[in-house]
């Protein structure tokens, strides 16, 4: 089959607490000042997890749990910044650019508008594309369920892939 363009789905999800089990609550390379983070082995960036599974789903390559899996010693405490750099090097390598991400963040607390731009010039520079070819939304629970208890972040990502330059 030739096509000229490719989409992904990703999904993340981590459950939050305060120090010492949650890390610092860290979403799209970002440190968000909170009170409670992530239980992960990496940095628990919900954000930069789904939009790598979403990159490299739109080609089928392995998923993030598979390159990187957390049964490795190597991937302990590693920004998941390098993850991404990573899933963009394999779509480039491939001959393929990311055309846009659009991203869902469910998080009670903080909210992210203020956070929204600084966001997506920081994921737009991961990916390599201009900034607006990012969106980042945030949605609270509305206090229902563990998002709106704050003890769950979730994030929903897709990404569109185009061939060439
Ligand atoms: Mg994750």
């Amino acid at each position: 089959m030739n096509c000229s363009f490719r989409i992904g789905h990703g999904y993340d999800c981590h459950r939050l607490a305060p120090p010492p089990e949650g890390g610092p609550l860290v979403l799209g390379g970002l440190h968000l000042n909170h009170t409670v983070g992530p239980v992960a082995h990496s940095d628990g960036d919900a954000l930069l997890h789904a939009v790598t599974d979403a990159v490299l789903g739109a080609l089928a390559l392995d998923d993030l749990g598979t390159q990187f899996p957390d049964s490795d010693e190597q991937w302990s405490g590693v920004s998941s910044k390098v993850f991404l750099s990573r899933a963009i090097q394999q779509i480039h390598e491939a001959g393929w650019r990311v055309a846009n991400v659009d991203a869902t963040v469910l998080l009670e607390r903080p909210r992210l508008s203020p956070y929204r731009t600084e966001l997506r010039q920081e994921m737009a520079q991961l990916l390599n594309i201009e900034p607006e070819c990012v969106n980042i939304k945030g949605k609270s629970g509305e206090g229902l369920g563990p998002v709106g208890e704050g003890v769950l972040v979730e994030v929903h990502a897709v990404a569109l892939l185009h061939k060439g330059d």
